[in-house]
């Protein structure tokens, strides 16, 4: 399910504040933070977005 459009441009990360990008990884689709040094990646459930640092995917 795409996200709204436009949605993606509103939303920035709860950490740092940077823009996110959609990455279609698999079945799950997750938003990841642009910020350098951050990177976080927020898991997208039933097509909403779930900012909330303590659900993000660490970078490896
Ligand atoms: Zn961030």
């Amino acid at each position: 399910m795409p996200l709204e459009a436009g949605l993606l441009e509103i939303l920035a990360c709860p950490a740092c504040h940077a823009p996110l990008r959609e990455e279609p990884s698999g079945e799950t689709p997750e938003l990841v933070c642009t910020g350098e040094g951050c990177a976080l990646a927020y898991p997208v459930r039933d097509g909403i977005p779930v900012l909330l640092v303590d659900e993000a995917r660490r970078p490896a």
